[in-house]
């Protein structure tokens, strides 16, 4: 079986979120299964692509509405992904410094346009097409829609929407950038007024996963509009746990660490990762340390993080630091926070995440909304204690520890106090000896890249065309 995943992210050549670190794991632990697997995604100007070699294997030009544009596909050649890597190159549109920006709509469609035009000149065609969120929605409409190709109509694709929050709307205006197709049938693309990339390939993908079980379930209540839709299509929809690539989020092996550690030499290795953050963020190594690694936007509850850390600080004997960057206003409260035991790193810093996953004690994730979450995966693999609150994938894979099989704190609702108190509480569970045990035990859960593998798996062979 050959699949082929298009997506505008993928780890380690661009990425914003979590949706880079999937489409960069899951390919190769479907090559375990032994199945193809390999990804195509947009060419933009990064350090990646500047620092690594591409060989040029076809080149075309598309319209893009009465626009021209000439592109590329680049092949990576060397071998260190562990699945083949294509990438579309229209300099004019794509290669850039950003992922994301104003002008996406026609970037994400020029991309999509030559993805399957290149894809029609393939001796060897996919079985399977794999889209991941909105920025590659087209894709499903396209292969079932426009004339151009036909050809390719009896490929199933699947749609994983890794965060419906955003869904790649444009106005009906723009209807003519898309290769002619069946107008019939052009409903497919309208949902509430607009064209909806998302909603488009929840239509007309063969089958739609999220990415926890819970997310599918809670979508249907709330999804930005798209509620009907989900409900309406919940035949073909399938909710899959994310797994975390084990071979780079491994503590005894990953090279970002100051020290390397495994389950028997856990105390020791935290610590020395402790040590260096304290120092680097003049923080107090006796205390308690919580760290927060993410965006800062609504969805994860940051708003509330200037007020809660204010009161957190306040009432408990801990330190807290904090790595991401969002909305500005976020970053300005954060900012001016001037209380001691609290320091943050406003921007996006690989190595850091990694040490503060290590040498953090406490992972906070008070998101409003939590599609998966990986963060709390990497947390439990270097013996960090996940406070969460009770939505989506979070819901799926921590346990309270006051329950049976518990060993994260789970809080229910992200207000300023729900938050704090779960803080309180963890801090008290800090001095307790079970704590110790408690890391070993978070450390022996299995989230690899395995179980959920062989699920997409098997979900591409219900769809044997
Ligand atoms: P989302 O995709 O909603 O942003 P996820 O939990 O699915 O959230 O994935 C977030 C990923 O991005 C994790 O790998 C996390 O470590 C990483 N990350 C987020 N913000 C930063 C940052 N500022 N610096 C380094 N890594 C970050």
């Amino acid at each position: 079986m050959n699949i082929l995943h298009i997506s505008a992210e993928c780890f380690p050549i661009a990425k914003v979120g979590g949706l880079a670190d999937v489409v960069g794991a899951l390919p190769k632990y479907q090559k375990d299964l032994g199945t193809s697997a390999n990804v195509i995604m947009p060419f933009y100007n990064n350090k990646f692509t500047q620092s690594n070699t591409f060989e040029e294997i076809h080149s075309d030009y598309i319209a893009l509405g009465h626009q021209y544009y000439n592109f590329k596909v680049l092949k990576l050649t060397s071998n260190q992904l562990g699945f083949d890597l294509f990438c579309i190159d229209i300099p004019d549109l794509i290669y850039k410094e950003y992922v994301y920006s104003s002008d996406d709509t026609e970037r994400f469609l020029a991309f999509q346009i030559a993805a399957l035009d290149w894809i029609l000149t393939l001796k060897k065609q996919p079985n399977i097409i794999h889209t991941h969120d909105h920025h590659t929605g087209l894709i499903p409409f396209m292969i079932s829609q426009s004339f151009k190709y036909k050809t390719l109509k009896n490929i199933p694709t699947v749609l994983t929407i890794h965060n419906a929050q955003y869904q790649g709307w444009f106005s009906h205006e723009n209807v003519n950038l898309i290769p002619p197709f069946n107008r019939d049938n052009i409903g497919l693309l309208d949902w509430g007024g607009n064209i909806n990339s998302l909603a488009i390939a929840i239509k007309c993908a063969w089958k739609v996963t999220t990415v926890s079980p819970s997310y599918m379930e809670e979508l249907k209540i709330k999804a930005n509009g798209l509620e009907d839709l989900l409900n309406h299509e919940s035949s073909k929809c399938i909710g899959i746990l994310n797994g975390i690539d084990w071979s780079v989020w491994n503590p005894k092996t990953d090279d970002k660490l100051i020290k390397n550690y495994d389950k028997s030499t856990v105390i020791s290795g935290k610590s020395s990762n402790k040590k260096w953050l304290c120092k680097e963020y003049n923080l107090d190594v006796k205390k308690p340390l919580f760290v927060f690694i993410g965006r800062l936007v609504g969805e994860k509850g940051a708003d509330l993080f200037p007020e809660i850390f204010k009161e957190a600080l306040a009432e408990n004997n801990i330190s807290i630091l904090l790595l991401g960057s969002g909305y500005e206003k976020i970053e300005e409260a954060l900012t001016s926070i001037s209380q001691e035991n609290f320091n943050k790193f406003i921007g996006y810093d690989e190595k850091l995440a990694h040490i503060m996953y290590a040498g953090a004690d406490f992972l906070l994730m008070p998101s409003r909304v939590e599609p998966c979450g990986l963060n709390q995966m990497y947390s439990l693999r270097y013996g960090t204690v996940p406070i969460v609150n009770a939505i989506g994938g979070l819901k799926d894979t921590i346990i309270d520890i006051t329950k049976e099989n518990g060993f994260g704190v789970v809080h229910h609702g992200v207000t300023i106090e729900k938050v704090t108190s779960a803080i309180t509480k963890a801090s008290i569970y800090f001095n307790q000896k079970e704590f110790r045990k408690n890391l070993k035990k978070m450390m022996q859960i299995d989230h690899s890249w395995g179980n959920s593998a062989q699920a997409y798996v098997n979900l591409y062979k219900s769809l044997k065309n």
